[in-house]
């Protein structure tokens, strides 16, 4: 029925009606899919008069994929998302005890998703432990593919780490302590300026004001201080007419119509998005440092409850919740669907289709100060009434 979305020159190339893969999750996934896709459908066919629709395409993972096929990662479904280049997943059980691969892993390296994303607003009436959560309106470009989450790592003790540990003292005169554990951290000119680029394209299209890159080049000289070298390198470079380093901004930074290219080390950065969150825009970061600072910056909002997500390469992405698969709640119609959808707004938006992402925002944002919300917000709203999935997936509609 549906037409496959391509990625041509740079660009999406999307059908009127695009075969979107999707997986719906463990544990709470199903309640959550189900007002999620009501919601996206509601909301294209409003904005659109009906021309544009998504055909949804499950494909299995997790717990429902072992059940029915005795794979927790089916090829099939790692096929059909390369195939369709744009998909988008609920939260998936991990196992304890481990065995079996991670579907986060499989595609990043599959599909090369070097880009996480994470955008982090403030929605009215949200509980937030900040005085003015308001402030905070970032997007997180955290580089995916290289830093100390490449699991190159060896256990003290182990072989490799002895062999390795006698090789850096013996040639190159480390001082590093018997029976040490071992890890690396490569970075590199292009996995640094392929991701610092994307960030800044985004803000260029969004005309968003600045990009700050975030590192620890004070210590970590040569892998974070390359970060920043080669973040600079690149908006210099490829974005000369549409950049400008904070440096040369001067007092009227912002004013010259250019984004402002700018860098704090990263143990400040914490400290700045709480004591300045409004002179940031857009954060390209190496990988650690934006694992933490993504979840510090979403408490500053209300939580994960509502933080989504994207896991963006060339022509290829994967958008999912932050959160888990709260279990305990499995089936009871009752957490809260905002991650998911507001990572559905995040994919219609990168497709191009910001009208749909510019309704589902606003339906969210109407259903909230009107003070229909699932549990974990109306617990710490007074006077909120607390309506189950379904139901606030009906009031966003309602709100669009
Ligand atoms: P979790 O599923 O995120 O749940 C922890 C708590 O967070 C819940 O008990 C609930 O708090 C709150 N919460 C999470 N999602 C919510 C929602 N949509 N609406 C309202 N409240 C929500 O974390 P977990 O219990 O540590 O992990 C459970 C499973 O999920 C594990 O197997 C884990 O590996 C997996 N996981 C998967 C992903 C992923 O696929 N992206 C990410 C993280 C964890 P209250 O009980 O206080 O209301």
């Amino acid at each position: 029925m549906g037409d496959r979305i391509d990625f041509r020159d740079g660009r999406w190339v999307v059908p009127d009606r695009p075969v979107i893969p999707y997986i719906e999750g463990d544990g709470t996934g199903p309640d959550i899919w189900r007002a999620s896709q009501r919601v996206f459908d509601a909301v294209l066919t409003k904005v659109s008069g009906g021309k544009r629709r998504v055909e949804w395409l499950e494909v299995l993972a997790g717990e429902k994929a072992f059940k029915q096929t005795g794979n927790w990662l089916p090829e099939e479904t790692l096929e059909a998302i390369r195939r369709h280049r744009v998909a988008i997943k609920g939260p998936l059980t991990t196992p304890v005890g481990g065995g079996i691969r991670s579907l986060n892993v499989a595609l990043r390296q599959l599909l090369d998703l070097y880009a996480c994303i994470r955008p982090v607003r403030y929605f009215a009436g949200v509980p937030s432990p900040m005085r003015e959560p308001e402030k905070l309106d970032v997007v997180i470009y955290r580089e995916n593919t290289e830093d100390v989450y490449t699991g190159v790592e060896y256990a003290a003790g182990s072989p490799e780490a002895s062999r390795l540990l006698a090789f850096l003292r013996d040639q190159f005169g480390a001082k590093i302590r018997d029976g040490s554990a071992l890890g690396i951290k490569p970075m590199s000119r292009f996995g640094t300026q392929r991701l610092v680029a994307k960030a800044i394209e985004y803000a260029i299209k969004t005309r968003r004001p600045s990009v700050t890159l975030v590192h620890k080049g004070n210590i970590m000289k040569f892998t974070e201080g390359a970060f920043r070298e080669w973040g600079y390198e690149v908006a210099r470079e490829k974005f000369a007419g549409n950049t400008i380093p904070e440096t040369e901004a001067g007092k009227g930074k912002g004013d010259t119509g250019k984004v402002v290219i700018k860098d704090r080390i990263a143990d400040s950065m914490f400290q700045q998005v709480l004591l300045r969150p409004e002179e940031y825009a857009v954060i390209a970061t190496p990988n650690l440092n934006g694992d933490y600072l993504s979840d510090a910056c979403v408490a500053q909002i209300g939580g994960l409850g509502m933080a989504p997500g994207g896991n963006v390469g060339d022509g290829y992405a994967v958008f999912e919740a932050t959160h888990g698969t709260a279990p305990k709640y499995a089936g009871l119609d009752k957490v809260n669907p905002g991650a998911v959808i507001l990572s559905g707004a995040m994919m219609f938006e990168e497709l191009g289709w910001t009208d749909a992402a510019e309704a589902i925002t606003r339906g969210l944002s109407g259903a909230i100060t009107a003070r229909s919300v699932t549990y974990d917000l109306a617990r710490q709203m007074p006077g909120a009434s607390e309506v189950s999935t379904s139901r606030f997936a009906e009031c966003i509609i309602e709100h669009v």
